[in-house]
């Protein structure tokens, strides 16, 4: 998984054990096993929350966290973490119908890492600081086990009705909450005074409790998946083309349709090199009937838009190109703004803090020269950069300020843009200064 951990304390170890053993007892485990490419690489995609703003061979972690109706990061902790839960549950279930096996899993690992930080004592009964990694961490991972589990039955007579699975995820989770908070509050006294025998027994009878509910809320959202794709429904597979990106290569392509919930990431076919393009493929089925415009992005590329006649029973095929923006090497992505999906009130992949609009965070090259700028619409504006050796970071500490057009060496892996200002940036670049290719 990534390389770095966020600034969101997690289960310690348990993520792995748990999501092993709930996804074990799902009803219609092999459906799910077979529709997401294999249970076993979900024990690293349920770590997935944890690294918020961080970038994976093949897709930025928030692509998988933020989305129309989510557009900031949740607490991991009670209250708030409980706003996760219809979110992502609604999610999982529409990328496992609609979208590939990849995109789905990650989906679902983001659902399954808030499912499980319900169930941590110290996440239930919220608890900082010592406590909170001690109540965690107690319990030694092949403890965690459970050999036996048959799923809850699911809303009685209505199982295939989305509002009553979804309610009935609901009062599950709820009821994992308040067991692990009757447990967390117990224990929280005896973490202070580090009485691991005491506290063991009670962390471990919590990640059972999770490992149920996993087991739980997996399996409605399997009951709402395998339902028949509606009738006026239909496909789309389109195949993108982009020159390799200087530093990220076959770089993230998202696919985004307006108006509505439906995005997806698109898998690198080929990977390009001087002179040729990297390939992508992205799909959609069971998508309801409709003429759909979107758009397509990657980092280093023009954002292009795309559009696609859905008819039922049809597989509508796309090729979109994008052509290289600037230098080609942009790492700032969305970064004329062009892309308003999450929050129509925003550019996706920037925030406004604090007098500024500032950039998700971006990945360098230590020790490496980059080109820095932003054009508003009162001309060419200094920017603000926050280095940090974890995208968590990038955050925090004082800004180091630059104006338009400097050269700066990287002197750390990662870094927040901010151009100061009421609106956002008509365009800004961080780009790696490169020799140009030699002539051949
Ligand atoms: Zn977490």
């Amino acid at each position: 998984m990534a390389a770095s951990v966020g600034a969101a304390f997690g289960w310690g170890t348990p993520h792995t054990e748990i999501t092993r053993f709930g996804l074990r007892f799902v009803d219609g485990a092999d459906w799910l096993s077979n529709r997401i490419g294999g249970l076993r690489p979900m024990e690293d995609l349920a770590w997935g929350a944890d690294y918020r703003g961080d970038l994976n061979p093949g897709w930025y972690v928030d692509d998988y966290l933020l989305m129309p109706g989510v557009p900031d990061h949740l607490s991991h902790l009670m209250p708030e973490v409980r706003r996760t839960w219809v979110p992502y549950f609604r999610r999982t279930v529409q990328a496992l119908r609609e979208e590939s096996p990849a995109n789905a899993a990650r989906w679902l690992g983001s659902f399954l890492h808030f499912v499980e930080d319900s169930g941590s004592p110290p996440h239930a009964f919220p608890t900082g600081g010592l406590a909170h990694t001690r109540m965690e961490n107690y319990v030694l991972s092949l403890d965690i086990r459970l050999p036996a589990y048959r799923p809850e039955p699911r809303s009685g007579d209505s199982a295939t009705d989305p509002e009553s699975l979804e309610r009935s995820v609901v009062e599950r989770l709820n009821r994992l909450v308040e067991y692990s908070a009757e447990r967390g509050r117990r224990l929280k006294p005896l973490a202070e005074r580090d009485d691991r025998a005491a506290c063991e027994p009670l962390v471990l009878e919590s990640c059972k409790e999770t490992i149920r509910a996993v087991a739980d809320v997996t399996s409605a959202a399997v009951d709402l998946a395998r339902q028949p794709a509606p009738p006026e429904s239909g496909g789309w597979i389109g195949e993108v083309e982009a020159p390799p990106h200087p530093e990220l290569g076959d770089a993230p392509v998202r696919v985004v349709l307006n108006g509505g919930p439906h995005s997806t990431i698109a898998e690198p076919l080929s990977r390009g090199d001087f002179g040729s393009a990297s390939r992508y493929r992205f799909v959609f089925r069971g998508l309801p009937r409709g003429d759909y415009r979107g758009w397509v992005e990657r980092p280093g590329c023009a954002s292009a838009s795309v559009s696609v006649a859905v008819r039922p029973s049809r597989i509508a095929q796309t090729r979109t190109r994008l052509l290289v923006d600037g230098s080609g090497g942009n790492l700032i992505r969305n970064p004329s703004g062009i892309l308003k999906w999450i929050d129509p009130s925003r550019p996706d992949h920037w925030r406004r803090v604090g007098g500024e609009w500032r950039t998700d965070p971006i990945p360098l090259r230590r020790q490496t020269a980059y080109r820095v700028g932003s054009l508003t619409a009162a001309g060419e504006s200094p920017v603000r950069l926050r280095f940090a050796a974890d995208p968590a970071g990038t955050d925090a500490g004082s800004p180091r300020y630059f104006t338009s057009g400097s050269v700066l060496t990287a002197p750390e892996q990662w870094v927040s843009l901010g151009v100061p200002g009421e609106r956002p940036p008509l365009r800004a670049w961080l780009e790696p200064v490169t020799p140009p290719p030699l002539e051949r």
